[in-house]
This record gives structure tokens, sequence and C-alpha cells, in this order.
């Protein structure tokens, strides 16, 4: 499979404050790769890479097979050079110019002849339903209908990497939901390799072929959905990834929280040796119980929402804080007073430095 993108040890230091620790990744061609992280882990200073508007501190990045930037050797391609399309959170649409300009606006720039421009212009516009709106200037259109000239504008010549960064968290929700699938059928339509920075992990989840969790500088995991979410390789990707996250518990003893001792299936799982190891829980498969008993901890409802045909209790206690999942109705009640048992066996079990051991 031919790669779209490898980054080798990518560092992008500001100043004293590191953005990019040394991050490298491999995209394969046509993929839809998600950078999913909290705010501030350096998930636009990777794509500014990418796209050149930033230059990084150290390593090297290859496009297509090019190299477009190596710091060892002083190689840098413009980013007009690299024929690569980018939407912003913001749009950037140029102000003075009506739609159908700001759409035309890189086809002029790449030579495109008369015919040929509007031979493009009408195909990205019909892709994108865009007709009506071709005379009308930016400030005379919704943010949605922005948003559309501002994809229609990226992919107008054609790019063979399209680079997204947050483009929908300015859309409202309904609006949000309807351009995840008009971005995975332009996916398909155009067969561009995707690059698409998002802190939200339902659009991740709904639209990557390849998930790379970030943190602090860092890459947490690179997989595809469904071993992010039932393999975490570290306790962030564990506690940020799943829809409702897992519990973390930490199996120290201190206070009146829960120790090894707790967790029967723990010592099969693992020789932990007397470590104050993280496990994780799954909302689902913590145990609740309205009678004390040994291993139970007491806790509070301190909320309740309907999830699905379940419920989800957030409880408070001296032992922590736990989300539970539950069917059981008659213990959902703000303020109640439950006892909540680990079960028998982990679902994943991390260092204390979060790194997975089981
Ligand atoms: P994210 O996109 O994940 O929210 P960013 O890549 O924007 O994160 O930022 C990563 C870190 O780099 C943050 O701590 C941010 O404050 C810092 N940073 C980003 N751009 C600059 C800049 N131009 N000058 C100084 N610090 C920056």
């Amino acid at each position: 499979m031919k790669k779209a993108i490898e980054l080798t040890n990518i560092v992008k230091n500001y100043g004293s404050q590191a953005a990019l620790k040394g991050v490298s990744l491999t995209v394969e061609d046509g993929a839809f790769c998600v950078l999913l992280g909290p705010s501030g882990c350096g998930k636009s200073t990777l794509l500014r890479l990418l796209a050149g508007l930033e230059v990084p501190s150290s390593g090297h990045i290859q496009l297509a097979g090019t190299s477009v930037v190596n710091m060892m050797n002083g190689v840098w391609l413009p980013p007009g050079k690299r024929q690569l399309g980018m939407v912003f959170q913001s749009y950037a649409l140029w102000p003075h110019k009506t739609a159908r300009e700001n759409i035309e606006w890189p086809l002029r720039i790449a030579g495109l002849k008369s015919g040929e421009r509007t031979a493009r212009l009408n195909e990205v516009s019909d892709m994108l339903s865009l007709g009506p709106y071709l005379d009308r200037y930016p400030s005379a259109l919704s943010g949605g209908q922005q948003q559309r000239v501002a994809i229609a504008r990226a992919i107008a010549p054609r790019p063979k990497l399209l680079l997204l960064d947050e483009p929908l968290s300015n859309l409202d929700a309904q609006l949000r939901v309807e351009m995840r699938s008009e971005l995975l059928r332009l996916h398909r339509e155009t067969g561009a390799t995707i690059v698409h920075v998002t802190h939200d992990q339902m659009e991740a989840m709904t639209m990557a072929t390849q998930i790379v969790v970030m943190n602090e500088g860092y890459i947490k995991q690179d997989d595809d959905v469904q071993k992010v979410i039932s393999n975490p390789k570290t306790a962030f990707v564990a506690k940020f990834v799943g829809n409702p996250p897992a519990n973390l518990v930490t199996l120290d003893g201190i206070g009146d929280g829960w120790t090894p001792a707790d967790m029967c299936g723990l010592a099969s799982a693992i020789d932990i040796g007397g470590r104050a190891v993280q496990v994780m829980i799954r909302p689902e498969h913590m145990q609740l119980h309205t009678e004390p008993a040994p291993k139970r901890r007491l806790f509070r409802v301190v909320e309740h929402l309907p999830f699905g045909t379940e419920y989800l209790l957030h409880l408070h206690g001296t032992a922590g804080r736990i989300s539970v999942l539950t069917r059981q109705q008659e213990l959902v009640r703000s303020g109640s007073v439950l006892y909540a048992q680990l079960p028998d066996k982990p679902d994943a079990v991390f260092d204390e430095k979060g790194e997975r051991i089981a």
C-alpha cells in the first residue's frame, strides 16, 4: 500500500513550549485519518506542519513518497507545492469574493483556462449542493453554507491530501451530523487521503479508518476505531475514548480505596508484584448492590441519566468517583446510597505511568 504521509520524529517547540515531542506517523493512501485529543494536545500543530504553515524544530515529513520537510538537510517545500487542500474551523473565505470566486481562486492559481475552471466549479458545487449560492458573498451565507464553500474551494484543484482542522465544530448539532456523512461521501468520491482534526470522539468514531489519539504532544495510540475502544494501550486512551468513558480505579488501598484483594481475578490476569496498578472497568461491568458486604464500597448517586435502554449513574464515595450503567431502575435515585463492587476481572490493567500491562 502506498503511503500518503510519513512523519518521522517530529518535534515542534514554540519557545520553551513543546507542542510536539517526537511524533512518528504513517497514513496510507486513501485513509480517513482522524487526529483526536483534548484541546492543546498538538493536533492543529501537526496538521499545520503537514500543510507547510509551520516548520518543525526537527524531523522529517514525506507526502506521497516525496520529502517535503527534512530538518537535517534543509528541505522545505512551501504549502502551494504540496498538492493539498485545507479547511479551517473559521472557514477563512475571502469576504470580498463571491462563493464562485472563492471556489475558482485555487483553479486560477493553478493556471486552468476559463472553460476548465467553469467545468470544475460546476462539478464541486454539484457535489456540495452550492448551485443557488454561487453569486453570494460569504456574509450572505449561513455558517453551514460557508463551510461548504470552504470545502468546495479545498477540493476544487483535486488535491491528493485534504487537511481538515475542526471543520464542523462551529456548526449546530444537526448540521454537524449531516456534514459528517457529506465528508464521508466526498472521501469516497474524490479518493483523497483525509486528515481530520477533532476533539469530538463521536465525530472520530463515525468517520475514521485510522484514529490517532494524542495527548500532551505525544501519540498515545494509532489504530482502527474498534481497537482504540476495545484494546486501549494507555490509561489516557482508556479514559478518553469510549462512550460512556471507562472507570479507571487505582488499587492502592489509600483511605477507603480499593486494593488488589478486592478483585479476585486480578492475580490470574497478571503478577502485579505490589505495584499500585490502575484497572479499567467499563461502566457496564461495575456491580451495584443495596447492601454492604466485604469488598464493597459505599457510594452516593450524584447524577443519573437515561442512556439508551439503560441508565448511567455517576457515583461519589470515599473510594473515588465512578460511573455505572445499569438496567435496575430501582437504583436510579439521586442521593441514594449504594454499594459498588469491582468485577472479578478487569477490562485492562495499567502501571503507575499509565502503560498497559494486561
Ligand atoms: P490542539 O490543536 O490539540 O488544541 P495545538 O496544536 O493548537 O493544540 O497546540 C499545542 C500546544 O502548542 C498548546 O499548548 C498551544 O498553546 C501551543 N501553541 C500552538 N501554537 C502556538 C504558537 N503559535 N505559539 C506558542 N504556542 C503555541
